[in-house]
């Protein structure tokens, strides 16, 4: 095993971030590619940022927010947070008490890691499941969490998230929405309504997801819910500082929903390229990617890599020879090791779709070549 635990995880993220800055020094922002999904953003005017100042910058920006994020995410009142995962953590410590229950559906496992553990720190007792039918709310629960899209941009069913509000609903229990790509994905390609429309009593988005923002959480929802959540964020430190908050605000401002719906078509054609040399990628809404566990599937050579592993060598030589990034070897711990292009960031409209499916087909044939080399393998994703 190469990559083991979240010590790890952060060593090849500095090795990622160090091939990324050696590219941008000595070849140009230019020669690389930047196909996460995640591009962020820092749309600002000077007159904008003369105005960030400790007191000033929140004043003027999170009013601005207030409109521009109620818009994009529906509900009586938003906050801004340093990450999705900062909304959730600020919400299961309001929320949940030691030893009741948080229960979660999402269309596939596994939920962000966010969610488990903060669940754990508080000492709540978390159940996650992607079977509708298994799905339960039991006694002595706190939260219901719904996730819109997953990690892998897999969406969640209109009538299932309908009908899991209406459970927890009956029982006057909350419902937190992680809907951190989902607030763009499920709305623009799935046409289905903001997650505070279908009754979330708290919904939370990532602001670097699909749309040119930083990255950073917006929550919306309940204003009696948020105030309370509120003192939390603010206790812990868990808010978004005001350069964040402008950014935030430009980028919601920004977002091009036909960006999200043009990429919905090249995928189609990426995919079929692929194939002719691929068994095992998928269609996302916006893109292709596939699993750790299919890309050992398209491996034919003996070695002893876990399929993570094999997803981290692989997306790391996407990096290294071609410029490509990809979520694995930038993610933080725990982020799930699937190899995701996606096709709606502007530097997918630089890439020819031909000129792309080379750059993974030669990567690929670079990973079957070093497989068998564990110590290679090793060099690769750690420099060391
Ligand atoms: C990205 C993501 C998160 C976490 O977002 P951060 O801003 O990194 O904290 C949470 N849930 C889902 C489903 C995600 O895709």
């Amino acid at each position: 095993m190469i990559v083991n635990n979240s010590l790890d995880e952060i060593k090849k993220r500095d090795n990622a971030l160090s091939i990324i800055r050696n590219m941008v020094e000595n070849k140009g922002r230019s020669s690389l590619f930047d196909l996460t999904g995640l591009s962020g953003g820092f749309i600002a005017s000077p007159s904008e940022l003369s105005l960030l100042e400790t007191y000033v910058g929140p004043a003027i920006f999170e009013d601005a927010l207030q409109e521009v994020g109620i818009e994009h995410m529906g509900g009586q009142k938003v906050i801004p947070l340093n990450r999705t995962s900062s909304g959730i953590l600020a919400t299961i410590l309001t929320l949940v008490n030691k030893n009741s229950n948080v229960v979660h559906y999402l269309a596939e496992l596994p939920a962000h890691p966010s969610i488990p553990r903060s669940c754990k720190l508080v000492g709540a007792n978390y159940s996650e499941t992607d079977n509708f039918n298994e799905f339960s709310i039991p006694e002595n629960t706190s939260l219901v969490v719904i996730t819109g899209s997953t990690m892998d941009h897999k969406v969640i069913d209109e009538n299932e998230f309908r009908k899991v509000i209406e459970m927890a609903h009956e029982r006057n229990i909350p419902v937190m929405v992680d809907d951190a790509s989902g607030a763009r994905l499920r709305t623009v390609i799935f046409n289905q309504p903001r997650a505070c429309d279908l009754g979330a009593d708290i919904a939370i988005t990532s602001t670097d997801k699909l749309m040119p923002g930083p990255r950073g959480g917006l929550m919306a929802g309940r204003e009696d819910l948020i105030d309370e959540i509120k003192v939390k964020v603010n206790q812990f430190g868990l808010e978004a500082q005001p350069p964040a908050v402008l950014a935030m605000v430009n980028g919601i401002k920004n977002f091009n929903e036909d960006n999200l719906i043009n990429s919905f078509e090249h995928k189609e054609q990426l995919f079929e390229l692929l194939n002719k040399n691929f068994n095992n990628f998928q269609k996302t809404p916006t893109g292709v990617m596939i699993s750790p566990n299919d890309l050992a599937k398209e491996i034919n050579v003996e070695h002893n890599l876990s399929d993570n592993d094999l997803a981290f060598v692989f997306s790391f030589i996407l990096l290294r020879d071609c410029g490509i990034i990809t979520i694995p070897p930038v993610s933080m711990p725990g982020a799930s090791a699937t190899i995701r292009f996606d096709l709606s960031t502007s530097d997918a409209f630089r890439l020819d779709l031909n000129d792309l499916n080379k750059k993974i087909e030669s990567s690929f044939k670079k990973l079957l070549g070093v497989v068998s080399n564990e110590d290679e393998c090793r060099e690769i994703v750690f420099n060391f």
